[in-house]
């Protein structure tokens, strides 16, 4: 910092007393930079607008990725019991552990990777409250000259908290790219799987099942990956927040059943889309203890941020994690993934029978359409809108490479599901 001479100080104090200067503080102007995300916004004033002119139409929304089932029955009662239990001095609980209580991450790691053969041990999970914050908060403990790499079309946080951060570079309005990011375009030419970049990337972002086209990635494709961040020594940020809704066999439940992720890769897991936990909130980061940059153990700075910043997840929400876990917990998600998956076969067969090109809604609760007739996806948008009254996502909305793509969630219910399809049959 620049010395300030005592006497200037006290004449700027003497003006600032007579409000003939102010002392402006400055903000982070990487914020400047972000491009605004009218995506949710202006579909809902679309929404809105045409609800509006048209009051008696009904309107079925499959836009949004928000799930819609109750809680299981298991998840409500152990947080009844907890809640129970706060209210006695006896088994009344303070702050968490920042980490995570010890009854949930030995669940999480007995079930999520030990009894899958994946070798992961307890103390190498961070509970958290949510993926969204974690994604978005890990880029903190790399280095600002990292490159990133992502897939386009992409989950908008994983760009936007690396532009936050000033990682970025600049911003081209023209073909909606940042300048030091390393864009992998996910098209129907490589089965929406992306490619080794040509340019090496220090940190690369995959999401399987992917949000939004619904598209996975074989255990075999995954282990080309694991090798060849090993290989040039980048880090592999792996969000599986859609891990429960994988129904084939060759598909990886974690990124840790590859041989040497342990060395190269972060795990990102929700409770958000696997148990209903989107208003719940909760979460968890993996990071191997073999995962370092020289002698620095990425786990370490971690922990370190996470015992600095973050006061650990509610207890009563810790014990509703757990429940997950239980043998009724398991058997009531199965059926609840079970029946947004069959809403997901009823659109992925509805718009084939409709002469749709279709992708995706096998191993996601998204289904990913090409638009018809060189249609733009906001094309589409007004088109579904106005003529069958059904509400989606505008795959350009997340990404340069989502242009000509429109995603539609199944997380409605199954009732609003299915005539949302008899009315894009008869169109
Ligand atoms: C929904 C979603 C998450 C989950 O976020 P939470 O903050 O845990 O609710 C993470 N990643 C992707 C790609 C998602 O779609």
């Amino acid at each position: 910092m620049e010395q300030v001479k005592p006497e200037i100080t006290a004449v700027l104090k003497e003006k600032r007393k007579n409000r003939e200067v102010r002392f402006m503080f400055k903000v982070n102007e990487n914020y400047l930079k972000l491009p605004g995300s009218y995506l949710f916004s202006t579909i809902g004033k679309k929404v809105a607008a045409y609800q509006a002119a048209n009051p008696d139409r009904q309107i079925i929304r499959l836009g949004i990725g928000d799930v819609t089932q109750p809680l299981a029955p298991a998840i409500i009662d152990s947080l009844h019991k907890a809640v129970d239990e706060m209210s006695h001095a006896e088994t009344f609980r303070g702050y968490a552990p920042d980490l995570g209580y010890e009854f949930l991450r030995s669940a999480i790691a007995r079930n999520d990777y030990q009894d899958r053969g994946a070798d992961i041990a307890e103390d190498e999970i961070f509970v958290s409250d949510g993926a969204k914050s974690d994604s978005g908060n890990i880029q903190e403990i790399f280095s600002l000259d990292n490159k990133i790499a992502v897939c386009d079309p992409v989950y908008p946080v994983y760009v936007d908290s690396n532009v936050m951060a000033g990682r970025t570079g600049s911003y081209d309005a023209r073909t909606q790219t940042w300048s030091d990011v390393i864009y992998m375009p996910c098209t129907a030419d490589n089965g929406f799987s992306p490619e080794i970049p040509k340019e090496t990337p220090d940190l690369i972002y995959l999401c399987f099942p992917n949000n939004p086209t619904g598209a996975t990635i074989t255990k075999d494709q995954l282990q080309v990956w694991v090798d060849y961040a090993n290989r040039v020594g980048a880090v592999i940020i792996y969000d599986a927040a859609y891990e429960a809704y994988i129904s084939e066999e060759h598909v990886p439940h974690t990124i840790f059943e590859c041989q040497g992720a342990r060395t190269c890769a972060i795990e990102l897991k929700s409770f958000s889309k696997n148990a209903g936990f989107t208003g719940v909130r909760l979460s968890y980061t993996v990071i191997p203890k073999d995962l370092k940059c020289g002698d620095t153990a990425l786990h370490s700075l971690w922990a370190r941020r996470h015992g600095t910043k973050y006061n650990g997840a509610p207890y009563i929400i810790q014990r509703a994690g757990e429940a997950v876990y239980s043998p009724e917990g398991k058997e009531q998600l199965k059926e609840q993934v079970a029946y947004y998956m069959n809403n997901a076969r009823v659109i992925y067969e509805g718009l084939q029978e409709a002469g749709y090109t279709v992708s995706g809604g096998v191993n996601a609760p998204y289904i990913w359409l090409k638009t018809p007739a060189g249609m733009s996806s906001w094309e589409f948008f007004d088109y579904l809108l106005e003529n069958a009254n059904v509400v989606g996502t505008p795959g350009s909305g997340f990404g340069p490479s989502g242009e000509g793509y429109f995603r539609l969630t199944a997380f409605g219910s199954y009732e609003n599901t299915v005539t949302a399809l008899e009315r894009i049959k008869k169109l």
